[in-house]
């Protein structure tokens, strides 16, 4: 797949980099992306991901704007209130990069519709805001072999990880969240620069992995607390008996 003109001066800041180049910048057009919630993480990974040049995006979320999103989904104005997020997104993207394809799905995703929705990526970012559908994603990116990209802001605390066959997200959160969204933003409140630090984490993430720069990143979760401002990371151990991935 090769870049025209126009393509090569808009990303040129990005082609002169060594780690990127313009076989790397070829990749990023070539890669399909699957982005789980247009919220606060989806606010970040959307313009991130589209201004980068990401050549397929699809924007998954079944909600409408509301007023308490504004101060943590920049996507969005006012104006949009009531209106459907995975439209404004594709409208915000077409503004911004009319090079990448954009497709929104209204529809909220769960495990009966996870697989069917996932199927055909390189990648899926889950931006979504509760344990239940990230555990759906996760274990529907396990059972078709997408790599998933975990990202979650809540409070003041953030996280981000890179799931690739074993260990997967559900090693991680244990089989206890299925039911119910227990850590649901609105009841536990986050901070608006929290969601756009961590999104954008989560972006620059999925960009050295489409590209190849640095290390494997899977099996590895960044974890940001707002008070310190600080990143650590933690190694996720493979769960043998994980419902997803295990032998069990
Ligand atoms: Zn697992």
């Amino acid at each position: 797949m090769s870049l025209s003109d126009q393509e090569l001066e808009r990303y040129a800041r990005h082609i002169v980099l060594p780690q990127v180049g313009g076989v790397g910048q070829r990749k990023l057009k070539e890669a399909r992306i699957a982005v789980v919630g247009a919220g606060g993480i989806g606010s970040a990974v959307i313009p991130a991901l589209a201004g980068a040049g990401v050549g397929q995006l699809t924007i998954i979320d079944d909600d409408v704007v509301e007023l308490g999103n504004l101060h943590r989904q920049p996507l969005f104005r006012e104006r949009d209130a009531g209106y459907s997020k995975a439209d404004l997104a594709l409208q915000f993207v077409h503004r911004l990069n009319h090079f990448v394809k954009a497709t929104p799905i209204q529809q909220r995703i769960g495990t009966e519709n996870a697989q069917q929705l996932l199927t055909g990526y390189d990648l899926v970012i889950d931006g979504s805001d509760n344990f239940a559908t990230r555990l759906a994603v996760s274990d529907a990116c396990v059972g078709i072999g997408v790599p998933l990209l975990s990202a979650a802001a809540v409070q003041f605390q953030g996280q981000v990880g890179l799931f690739r066959g074993k260990p997967c997200y559900r090693c991680f959160v244990g089989d206890a969240f299925d039911a119910g969204d227990c850590d649901n933003c609105a009841e536990l409140g986050v901070l608006g620069a929290l969601t756009g630090t961590v999104g954008n984490f989560a972006a620059l993430l999925a960009i050295n992995f489409i590209v190849g720069i640095g290390d494997d990143p899977a099996g590895k979760l960044h974890l940001f607390t707002g008070e310190k401002l600080s990143w650590r990371e933690i190694r996720i151990p493979a769960d043998p008996a994980c419902g997803a991935c295990g032998s069990a």
